[in-house]
């Protein structure tokens, strides 16, 4: 017998560098079977196998945006749009040309090609109203550093925020840093010389990544605090990709030096295999032994990151309008949207029209940490600003444009925009269950709100219990982003808004207004009224905890009755009925009744008036009607009962 065609698949997972038991699974998701090393593979499965893993390798990069289309991604791999298109389909997955595909997604794609995607992380000028303020190079002056701290869970990243909080700042007094606006700076002396360094406050690489996410890179070196009596664990490993990824350079701050079970070379030796390898052992990366207990040390780390700062020659332009980044940003009862933005380049003035990603405002005021008012804020400087419509998010940019209504204007491009890439897209929107269920597998740590009560005095006690609920809550590190709270009906431009920043509306004593009804189903936005805040409260509570789960409620359509039944001549089955009360609905559940059976239950496949199809049919018309699976036949006087099934509230 002559042997098959193909190739042993041990021999085929040493070609490519992965173990059996890896391609094994790799060619099950190709569906096909293959029982052990031995087995062989046909040579087309190899060619697919091997189009998957070698060339995905062999570092060919094609450079997309971030929202980029089937024809996008397309014509950065050099192939026509519709070949891309079927290969899709071979994945199962049935996309038009000018759909915007998942990351998951895109990144199949491209390695189906042996392309591996990069996203293009500069947002592209919405248009051309946006001016650019900034000056000509040449006037860039020396700016502080803006330093991330992160590193695996108590090893001390807070502590260590905490300790540089109250350093030595000039003079020799405490730091006088009074409230939480995201980030902080001290000024310390260094060779002579009165310098400043800005901190993000927010430690944790979830943070850090969420603003890279949205094209922020604010961070211009990586602080990686490892406990000297722990060692790397899997988050500083995370850490260490993370901050590799974004290239910022890195200072390992091995913290806890005062334990006695201290063991700072071995810190030093796991780190080279990671590929960070110290000084003393020829490397270069800057290891400085510090305890955030005590403050020893902690001196010498600010030192070294000053002394990498010069030798990074950071410079911004402090002239011209400001350029900058939201850290963070909420609503809070009496004050409207704070947002705590770090100035990049530029000087922000209180008065200045802004752009903050989807929302837009004017200045009215800004504070630094030490609760300060200042009228201006150069870069690196972060600064608490009022005065914007809404809460952005953490990594929106902010720019300053020419005036109020210029501000709206791009503002409200941007919000068209962002629900054209949601419309077009496949991802579904999110509901509260959803991110109910992603918390609990711990995916997501934000969980974003739209307020709206009957009167302010009731909005702020929502917003109030809210606020209180997470900071009971520190422990699960999900944050409530309330995006925007006012006073009034929930409405149409609640639920876009909503829609656009992936929030669930709540609204506290109100009305959904019809409008804002249909887009909330369209769009598949969350919408939840209540009457009691307890309930309100206890819902957020559960969906924190991870806890909430759908509860569904049938609610009835209609009903019809079969006067007549006939089969095509291809064997459809279809009921003539009248409807006698309420409506049928095209894709809606129905069952049906023959006196006190129920025969079946399922779903209305088509309807028919005349000879149109239509959508739905009211009470008084006659229709034809089939339903999907259904192969029982009809009778006249069965009955057809039509429902569907809705979310409802937790009570
Ligand atoms: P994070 O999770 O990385 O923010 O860690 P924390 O800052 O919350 O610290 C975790 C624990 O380690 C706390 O109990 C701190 O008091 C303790 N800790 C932090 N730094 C030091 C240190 O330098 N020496 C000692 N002995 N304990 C420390």
């Amino acid at each position: 017998m002559a042997p098959i065609p193909g190739i042993r698949l041990a021999d085929l997972a040493r070609e490519l560098n992965m173990s059996a038991a890896d391609l094994i699974k790799a060619l099950a998701d190709l569906g096909v079977e293959a029982s052990g090393p031995t087995a062989v593979i046909d040579k087309a499965t190899a060619d697919d196998v091997r189009a998957l893993f070698v060339k995905a390798d062999s570092g060919k990069v094609a450079e997309v945006a971030a929202d980029a289309t089937v024809k996008d991604i397309a014509t950065a791999i050099g192939i026509q749009a519709n070949v891309a298109q079927k290969k899709l389909m071979e994945m199962n997955e049935l996309v038009a040309i000018n759909q915007r595909l998942t990351r998951a997604l895109a990144d199949r794609l491209a390695a189906a090609y042996g392309f591996t995607l990069k996203i293009k992380t500069e947002e592209k000028p919405v248009a051309a109203v946006v001016h650019k303020h900034r000056s000509p190079s040449g006037t860039a002056q020396s700016r502080p550093p803006v330093v991330t701290i992160m590193g695996h869970v108590d090893h001390g990243k807070t502590t260590l925020l905490d300790a540089i909080r109250k350093t030595n700042v000039v003079g020799g007094e405490f730091g006088g840093i009074t409230q939480h606006i995201g980030a902080y700076q001290v000024e310390m002396e260094h060779n002579g010389e009165s310098r400043k360094i800005t901190f993000l406050d927010t430690p944790g690489h979830k943070a850090f990544t969420a603003m890279r996410a949205r094209g922020a890179s604010v961070t211009d070196i990586i602080i990686l605090v490892v406990a000297a009596d722990d060692g790397i664990m899997p988050q500083t490993v995370e850490a260490i990709n993370h901050a590799q990824a974004s290239g910022a350079p890195m200072i390992v701050a091995i913290n806890k030096m005062d334990k006695p079970d201290a063991r700072p070379d071995r810190i030093k030796q796991q780190l080279t295999e990671h590929n960070l390898v110290v000084e003393e052992y020829g490397g270069e990366v800057i290891a400085v032994p510090l305890s955030a207990k005590t403050g020893e040390g902690i001196k010498d780390l600010l030192d070294y990151i000053l002394l990498v700062a010069d030798v990074e020659d950071l410079k911004a332009d402090p002239s011209g309008h400001a350029n900058g980044t939201i850290i963070e940003a909420q609503i809070v009862a009496g004050r409207g949207a704070v947002a705590t933005v770090l100035v990049q380049s530029g000087t922000l003035r209180v008065g200045d029209c802004v752009v903050a990603g989807l929302t837009y405002g004017k200045v009215k005021a800004m504070t630094n940490e030490r609760g300060e008012k200042l009228v201006k804020a150069t870069p690196a400087t972060p600064v608490e600003v009022l005065g914007l419509n809404a809460a952005p998010s953490a990594g929106d940019t902010v720019e300053v444009v020419k005036n109020e209504k210029e501000a709206r204007q791009v503002a409200e491009r941007r919000q068209q925009k962002a629900r054209a890439n949601l419309h077009s897209g496949p991802a579904k929107r999110m509901t509260i269950a959803d991110m109910s269920r992603q918390m609990q597998d711990g995916d997501i740590k934000d969980l974003a709100l739209v307020v709206k009560g009957d009167v302010q005095g009731s909005v702020e006690a929502v917003v109030g219990q809210l606020h209180e609920l997470e900071a009971n809550k520190k422990e699960t590190e999900v944050r409530l982003n309330i995006k925007y709270s006012g006073v009034g009906s929930i409405n149409e431009s609640d639920v876009l808004y909503a829609e656009s920043t992936g929030a669930i509306v709540l609204g506290f004593n109100v009305k959904t207004e019809t409008g804002a009804q249909r887009a909330a189903e369209r769009d598949g936005v969350d919408v939840r009224t209540y009457n009691i805040i307890y309930d309100l409260v206890a819902d957020m509570d559960a969906a924190m905890k991870g806890l909430l789960t759908p509860i569904y409620e049938e609610s009835p359509l209609g009903r019809a009755e079969v006067r007549q039944a006939f089969r095509t001549p291809k064997g459809i089955i279809i009921a003539g009925c009248y409807v006698n009360d309420g409506k049928l609905q095209r894709g809606a559940q129905v069952r049906v009744h023959r006196g006190r059976d129920l025969l079946f239950t399922g779903k209305i496949d088509t309807l028919r008036r005349i000879k149109d199809d239509v959508r739905e049919v009211a009470t008084g018309y006659e229709c034809g009607v089939t339903l999907a699976d259904y192969n029982v036949g009809f009778e006249p006087g069965d009955v057809l009962e039509c429902f569907e099934m809705k979310v409802v509230a937790r009570t």
